[in-house]
């Protein structure tokens, strides 16, 4: 587990241009091009910048949105929820609990029972094979 804050000098160093523009500029990667998008595999997705644990492949869906999708996060208090106005709408934006990298949205429209949809950007995971 990397401890944080780290400063953006290091942050830089440690992870690629594309992390580092998603994480804390909060970008978003090209939709239907992360690498996670169809992975099946059983295990956890974690911040790829501390190694929080995020979402399990078992709450992760196929929504058609280009992004990998998840119903929950793995625990509530591993993500934050922080109110986002840019772009010109109000969107829910989610963030690492521990370290507060930006992940992506949460939306209303996924299946049931939670009816939420966690859009997560790929690039933001790292994702934990379960043995
Ligand atoms: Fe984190």
């Amino acid at each position: 587990m990397k401890k944080v804050p780290e400063s953006e000098e290091e942050l830089k160093k440690r992870l690629t241009p594309e992390q580092y523009e998603v994480c804390f500029l909060k970008g978003t990667e090209a939709p239907f091009t992360g690498k996670y998008l169809y992975n099946k595999e059983k295990g956890i997705y974690e911040c790829v910048v501390c190694g929080n644990e995020l979402f399990s492949s078992e709450d992760k869906f196929e929504s058609g949105t280009g992004w990998p999708s998840f119903t929950k996060a793995i625990i509530g208090k591993n993500v934050k929820l922080k109110d986002d106005f840019s772009h010109g709408m109000h969107r829910i934006e989610v963030v690492c609990g521990k370290c507060n990298a930006h992940l992506g949205h949460v939306f209303d429209d996924g299946p049931k029972p939670t009816c939420k949809r966690y859009c997560i950007n790929s690039v933001a995971l790292n994702f934990k094979k379960k043995k």
